[in-house]
């Protein structure tokens, strides 16, 4: 009779236990949730990337800045799997008509979108003939490490093999990507990343334009994959001292270009215009023309701030002792468009050399 009721206690825990098996087995798992797609803003200027020929055929023959953004964004299959994407049209323009007035509004609405919570990366369309500058500008004065990647393309939209999909693409796809924090604006172009500071167009109508100068890119983008390899040391973005809230417009500073059998002439002009700064883009090492030089010296002596950069393309223009004596300030390796950027934001705040100097050598 024991025995019975010890057998019987027995399979009873054992089927307690099968039960309770059973229902950790069959429970309902609650299902995990998708990852939320990362936010990005795609705001809009227009180039290349949004031009438009007559005929597919026709790939230099175009009006850059014809569609729209909501037209850009669906034209790129996939987009809306990497994130959710919302387009801005800030302007609709060839950039070669880049005016300081629309970088600053650019500037201001990208700071104001990366302080939402909302906003994970933006990405800006933009025609690629001064996308170095304004990337440049950006890697200046914007204040967030979020992800803000410039982009453009080489062939409008209605050409056959239009570069501008992909680009695009590969774009939100960097300015999605947690890697691309804290690099500086950066500049994603025929499956590329490159930096602001040392981006330049290099070819006037080759897909493979943007090139980093004496530092090569700073990674790819390929089939959907970020792959970074270096990045900048200069400074960039928050660790920068530039500030433009409040700022309507930008000193004037122009560039004159140095050659042979030179002349003053568009110096004292550009003086006489009243520019606050003259980018000289000079010769081998930045070498300025002797009767330049005295015109340059001259603006100096009015409080023009001279910078000798050069037309080289690559290398750094050396600070001599004769720099010292006569006021002039060195670009370091930026390229004369570049310097053109960095005086103007200098001299928003300061006139004095040596500062200025500084600023060159520190960004
Ligand atoms: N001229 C055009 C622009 O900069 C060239 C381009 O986008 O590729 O807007």
């Amino acid at each position: 009779m024991k025995s019975k009721l010890i057998i019987c206690v027995r399979s009873y825990l054992l089927w307690i236990m099968i039960s309770a098996s059973m229902l950790i087995i069959t429970a309902p798992v609650a299902a995990d949730k998708p990852a939320p797609l990362p936010n990005i803003k795609i705001l809009a200027l227009g180039g290349t990337i949004a031009g438009a020929a007559p005929s597919p055929m026709e790939t230099k023959e175009y009006k850059p800045g014809v569609l729209d953004i909501s037209t850009l964004i669906r034209s790129v299959p996939g987009l809306d799997r990497i994130a959710d994407i919302s387009g801005e049209q800030l302007a609709n323009i060839n950039s070669t008509n880049m005016t300081n007035e629309i970088t600053i509004m650019l500037a201001n609405r990208v700071n104001e979108l990366l302080l939402k919570e909302g906003t994970d990366g933006i990405v800006i369309t933009h025609g690629t003939d001064t996308l170095e500058e304004t990337a440049y500008f950006l890697n200046l004065v914007v204040k967030s490490d979020k992800p803000v990647v410039v982009v453009g393309s080489m062939r409008p939209a209605t050409a056959v093999s239009a570069d501008g999909p992909l680009n695009l693409y590969n774009a939100v796809v960097l300015a999605s990507h947690k890697a691309a924090r804290g690099k500086g604006v950066l500049v994603a172009l025929n499956e590329k990343i490159h930096g602001a500071r040392d981006v330049t167009k290099t070819n006037t109508t080759n897909v493979d334009t943007f090139k980093g100068s004496d530092f090569g890119c700073l990674g790819y983008i390929l089939d959907g994959k970020v792959f970074f390899y270096q990045t900048t040391v200069r400074r960039h973005t928050t660790n920068t001292e530039f500030n433009i809230d409040g700022l309507k417009t930008l000193p004037r500073v122009e560039i004159i270009y140095g050659h042979g059998h030179g002349n003053r002439d568009l110096v004292d002009a550009a003086v006489k215009a009243g520019a606050a700064g003259i980018v000289h883009a000079g010769s081998g090492d930045g070498s300025v023309f002797s009767i330049t030089k005295e015109g340059l010296l001259d603006a100096r002596g009015k409080g023009v701030v001279v910078v000798r950069s050069s037309r080289v393309g690559s290398g750094v223009v050396t600070h001599t002792a004769e720099d010292g004596i006569k006021g002039f300030v060195t670009a370091d390796t930026l390229n004369p468009q570049k310097a053109r950027i960095l005086l103007m934001l200098s001299l928003t705040r300061t006139s004095d050399i040596k500062e200025i100097q500084r600023i060159f050598d520190e960004y």
